[in-house]
């Protein structure tokens, strides 16, 4: 599809340049010609200023006429050369800055469709089970209560999995729109705060204690919200991969111009393969995949990278497989 895109905006631009092209050519040559015509009277009437001979002078004439015809056409022989040069070289350049301006797009393009296409997966996936499930316990003549009840209940997990994915898919949606960010100047020890509260309750359930001590007083300018949010994300990370009664850490560090907010655990950690995958939407490493306890989709990570950068900042990991992970949101101080 774009290939053709590409083209099109390719011609375009080549239209305008021939356009723009002929124009200055025409214009070169007509005022070649006023020139050359000029020129040519200068010498018909210096010639009619002496007296010569009507036969030398119809002589003189005569080449001064050839010349002047003789210019004209190599004016216009040169400039078809200049305009097939400029149109070549143009022709290329236009084909270049099409694709450069249309990369981006096409990026974006290539990974909506990508996304919409995992995400129909994640959501028909369960809904086919249901629906599977559904019927075959339908056309069982003997289904009593108990089996009834079993379905229902393996119904309303699903659902409740939906309902999940759904709320992670409009966050997606509402994070992605890159500029429209609140930014506030707030303290870093605020949205730790906020963000750990948010948290007790899913540690608490397997008994995690989240320390945040000694968190400096520093500022930053951002869109609290959405830091709060990604902050939660990798707190809620750390509790997912980390094992009952584990630690997570938050610690911040600052110099003259950055914030580091890191989260620290001591849980699985993360294999180097796929460290660098990590941030993609729906990606999943195989290990979460294969426990399929922890109940994500893959698309945490992605959501807080996309907030983070929004607000101006980065994200990065460090793990080692079988030790534990850091997670580490860099972001700017506000002046
Ligand atoms: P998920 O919903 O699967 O947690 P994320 O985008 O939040 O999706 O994370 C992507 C993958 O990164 C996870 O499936 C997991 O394999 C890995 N991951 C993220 N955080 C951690 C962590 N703190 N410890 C170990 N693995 C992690």
């Amino acid at each position: 599809m774009f290939d053709n895109t590409y083209l099109k905006l390719a011609g375009l631009y080549l239209l305008v340049l021939a356009v723009i092209s002929f124009v200055f050519s025409a214009n070169i040559y007509q005022l070649s010609v006023q020139e050359l015509q000029k020129d040519l009277h200068m010498h018909t009437s210096r010639l009619n200023q002496f007296r010569v001979p009507a036969q030398t002078k119809a002589l003189v004439l005569d080449e001064a006429n050839d010349q002047y015809l003789s210019s004209k056409s190599r004016i216009v022989a040169r400039l078809v050369v200049v305009n097939l040069f400029v149109l070549t070289a143009g022709g290329l350049l236009s084909y270049y800055l099409a694709r450069l301006t249309l990369r981006p797009i096409e990026k974006a393009h290539k990974s909506l469709e990508r996304f919409t296409a995992d995400a129909s997966h994640e959501l028909r996936t369960p809904i086919a089970a249901m629906q599977t499930e559904t019927e075959v316990t339908l056309m069982n003549p003997k289904l009593t209560v108990e089996e009834a009840k079993q379905q229902l209940q393996s119904n309303l997990e699903e659902m409740q999995k939906l309902t999940g994915l759904t709320e992670t898919l409009l966050q997606v949606a509402r994070f992605s729109e890159s500029d429209l960010v609140n930014l506030e100047s707030v303290k870093v020890s605020m949205l730790v705060k906020q963000a750990t509260k948010k948290v007790e309750v899913m540690a608490k359930a397997k008994s995690i204690n989240i320390s945040a001590t000694n968190i400096p007083g520093v500022m930053v300018k951002v869109d609290p919200d959405g830091i709060e949010q990604a902050l939660i994300i990798i707190l809620e990370n750390a509790i997912k991969y980390s094992e009952k009664g584990q630690k997570v850490m938050v610690s911040v560090t600052h110099d003259k111009n950055i914030v580091k907010i890191a989260v620290k655990d001591k849980g699985k950690g993360i294999a180097k393969a796929d460290l660098k995958n990590i941030f993609e939407r729906f990606y999943r490493a195989d290990s979460s995949r294969t426990k399929n306890d922890s109940g994500g989709y893959g698309l945490g990570l992605s959501i807080a990278k996309n907030i983070i950068q929004t607000n101006g900042g980065s994200i990065s990991v460090d793990s080692v497989e079988g030790f534990g992970s850091v997670f580490t949101v860099t972001l700017k101080k506000a002046e």
